[in-house]
């Protein structure tokens, strides 16, 4: 990330979200970002995995510069490297849980994606609910699902927005244990965005946004 900036118009005015940021994050590295609400992280999260274009600065991803490609481009970037977990799960409504987990799997032309959904439903738990709608599903329960659709294509790199925001102990212990067993077996890095000290103090490198500023990037007693 280079000298990245992201301004908003609102209301004839120009909104700075985002100030010359600048940072790299090492190949299979966990890292989480954090600062106060409305500070710039989920604009942040959006620009690194290329869900946005940013206003100025440069967004590097295995040496492909994600400001260079069009929206198809970056889409392919994204099926290819990134898995991206909501702060609101964003699961499509009208599929189910197996159907949900199944699109990025159709969208790669994938094979046997109904099985490989449902081994990825089964490793978040969730087998058993693989034909509930959403709706039908607590909100820890659609956070898995989104997980399981993250893990779908196999990441090289997770950014995760809130990922245990609203979840209970239990549940968050469970995500937490999914996410960084992804790191541990398969190297995925990890970008956390999060509110939860004791989450980010489990990374191995905390980044403090404020004001649209990078203010401090540390490494923790894991780094
Ligand atoms: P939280 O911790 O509350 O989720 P955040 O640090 O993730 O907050 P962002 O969601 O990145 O913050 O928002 C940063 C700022 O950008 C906020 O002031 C927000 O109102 C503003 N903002 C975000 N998206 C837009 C948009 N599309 N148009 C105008 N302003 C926006």
């Amino acid at each position: 990330i280079i000298d990245l900036g992201k301004t908003y118009q609102s209301a004839g005015r120009i909104l700075t979200v985002l100030d010359q940021i600048n940072f790299s994050i090492t190949k299979g590295s966990t890292n989480a970002i954090v600062g106060p609400s409305g500070s710039g992280k989920t604009t942040l999260l959006g620009l690194c995995a290329g869900l946005d274009r940013s206003s100025s600065g440069i967004v590097e991803l295995n040496g492909i510069n994600l400001g260079n490609l069009s929206e198809d481009q970056r889409a392919q970037v994204r099926n290819q490297y990134i898995g991206f977990i909501f702060q609101n799960f964003q699961l499509l409504p009208t599929l189910t849980a197996l159907e949900n987990v199944m699109v990025p799997l159709e969208l790669r032309g994938e094979k046997n994606i109904k099985a490989r959904a449902m081994d990825l439903l089964d490793k978040v738990g969730l087998a058993d609910r693989s034909h509930h709608y959403p709706a039908q599903l607590s909100g820890g329960e659609q956070q898995r699902v989104s997980l399981a659709r993250a893990f779908s294509n196999s990441p090289s790199i997770l950014f995760a927005d809130e990922p245990t925001g609203n979840l209970d102990a239990e549940t968050s212990e469970k995500v937490v244990k999914l996410i960084f067993d992804l790191n541990k077996e398969a190297g995925t890095t990890l970008v956390l965005v999060t509110h939860d000290l004791e989450l980010a103090a489990k990374t191995q490198r905390i980044i403090r946004i404020k004001g649209g500023k990078l203010v401090a990037d540390e490494k923790t007693i894991n780094g």
